[in-house]
């Protein structure tokens, strides 16, 4: 039996888990990266933003990553990885269907709501695949010093002596891995594996949670393009800001909605997601839902009338309640990544934009505080801050879900999303590098009393015109992109980020 000794054991080597393992490993920090799975594996979770892209141009500048640096943006990703599949991202489409109904458009876009992100393809964010994306950045993490092990299971986890713990590992197949693992800090970055959670018992508070969704998902092949959908229907295309299918797609309707994203192999990720605040979930197999959903909506039944299934292996899967909110995020010893302590739903693609505003905040805490007296107080700091981004997530998604069968309230109520995305899109890129503010806004009061009182206003307020000026006062000041202008008839274009 040998035992290795590391700094810091990473459990779970998503793109989070990864990435952490990286930043660690090029301030010095010794660093064992241990995934249950194998890659490349089928991951769902693709769609990346400004935010995103922010971060990670900074964490590639503060950790010297120029091998992912590339991945910040389209154009510098097609030139330099072209064999990771991506997809352009140029911003965030939404389309109002009626169930039974065909499909309609009119001049004043009353059904339509496009809102870009980036200012050309060059600049665009991206779709991640994800199995292409996460393997290649396990590798990176491996090529840097981190000792990576897959297909590995960590057992109980205890203390040795001091500040060093003892990680069991037992490799599902292979014999000569180390049983023994020695680090002085554990980071959980298992995502719904909730690792830590169960080892130590954390409370769940799920429950406290708004939103409450579930989905069937799968990607595929032979999708028709929507534009091509609308243009086919007479409808006209002309004013969109951006090509709708070179977008995070979204289709909304009375009880839930439905994501495309499109990569450039012609694949497409499609989930459909249900409100379960609204109806309960069916008793039905994954294929027989799908179907179901399709009957439902025929403009989008038109879409898939070629499609089939390319991944995962399995076929189309479908889910449970998709989020989750534990009491704890950290420990003297321990943290989790933001997707492992909190996960609210896929609308608005907040997922990989916070893992990595976590990525950001927890490598510098271990870089500068592990072995230090202050270690605790900075985790505390991380862990309020992971707790509000949660809530301010749940609260912007929650407030979407409730406005689903209403257009002309969705898109209003989707305006609070953008105002904490832009406002701390434009803050971050003036800050030069060193900047504080935590994801959308979450650590500043004044926000969340805004966001809290607009969710309310929602159900309360008399009519949509009311609730239409609510909102254009409510975020007044955080309104940077010129949002809420009736005479841009739901086409943001000036949303998109500066080219930076
Ligand atoms: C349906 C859905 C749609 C989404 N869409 C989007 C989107 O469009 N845009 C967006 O930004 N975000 C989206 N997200 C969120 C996004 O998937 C997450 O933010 C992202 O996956 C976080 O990455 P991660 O590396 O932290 O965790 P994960 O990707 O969850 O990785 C966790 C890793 O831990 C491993 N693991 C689990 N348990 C154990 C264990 N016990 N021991 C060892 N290893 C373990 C797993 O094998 C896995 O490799 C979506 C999420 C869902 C559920």
């Amino acid at each position: 039996m040998s035992a290795l000794n590391v700094d810091v054991a990473i459990v779970g080597g998503g793109f989070g888990g990864s990435l952490l393992a990286l930043a660690l490993r090029r301030a010095g920090l010794r660093v064992a990266l241990i995934d249950r799975g194998r890659h490349p594996r089928f991951v769902i979770g693709e769609s990346s933003t400004p935010i995103a892209n922010l971060v990670l141009k900074d964490l590639c500048r503060e950790y010297d990553l120029p091998n992912v640096a590339p991945l910040a943006k389209y154009g510098t990703w097609q030139a330099t990885h072209p064999q990771l599949v991506s997809g352009i991202k140029r911003g965030f489409s939404y389309f109002h269907h009626e169930a039974g109904q065909p499909f309609v458009a009119d001049a004043k876009h009353s059904t339509e709501l496009l809102v870009a992100a980036s200012s050309s393809e060059q600049h665009s964010d991206t779709h991640w695949l994800r199995q292409d994306v996460d393997a290649f950045l396990f590798r990176e993490a491996g090529a840097a010093g981190a000792i990576c092990f897959e297909q590995c299971e960590v057992g109980e986890i205890e203390p040795v002596v001091g500040h060093v713990f003892n990680v069991p590992l037992k490799h599902r197949h292979v014999e000569n891995v180390p049983h023994e693992l020695r680090t002085r800090f554990v980071v959980d970055g298992s995502g719904e594996g909730r690792f830590l959670a169960q080892r130590l018992g954390i409370e769940d508070r799920t429950h406290e949670l708004r939103t409450n969704s579930r989905t069937v998902f799968a990607h595929f092949a032979n999708v028709t393009r929507w534009k091509r959908c609308l243009e086919s229907r007479g409808i006209d295309t002309a004013e969109h800001p951006f090509d709708c299918d070179h977008a995070a797609l979204h289709h909304v309707f009375d009880g839930g909605w439905m994501w495309q994203l499109r990569f450039n192999d012609e694949t497409v990720s499609a989930g459909f997601v249900q409100d379960l605040n609204r109806s309960e979930r069916p008793n039905l197999s994954a294929a027989a839902e799908w179907e179901s959903w399709l009957r439902r909506f025929p403009a989008i039944r038109e879409q898939f009338a070629n499609a089939n299934v390319v991944r995962p292996e399995g076929g189309l899967r479908s889910t449970g309640r998709l989020q989750r909110k534990l009491a704890h995020v950290v420990g003297g010893w321990w943290a989790m990544l933001p997707n492992t302590a909190g996960f609210i739903d896929a609308l608005h693609s907040s997922g990989i934009a916070h893992t990595l505003c976590g990525i950001e905040r927890l490598a510098r805490i271990l870089i500068r505080s592990l072995g230090r007296d202050d270690l605790e107080s900075q985790l505390r700091e991380y862990e309020h801050c992971v707790l509000a981004e949660v809530e301010m997530i749940d609260l912007l998604v929650s407030g979407c879900f409730a406005a689903m069968g209403d257009f002309r309230r969705f898109a209003t109520a989707t305006m609070l999303y953008f105002a904490a995305a832009t406002s701390y899109e434009r803050a971050r890129l003036a800050s030069g590098g060193e900047f504080r503010p935590a994801f959308l806004l979450a650590n500043d009061e004044q926000w969340f009393v805004v966001v809290r009182r607009m969710c309310d206003r929602l159900y309360e307020a008399r009519s949509i015109e009311q609730f239409e000026r609510e909102m254009v006062e409510a975020i007044r000041p955080f309104n940077v992109v010129g949002l809420c202008d009736p005479n841009l008839r739901n086409m943001y274009r000036h949303s998109a980020l500066p080219e930076n």
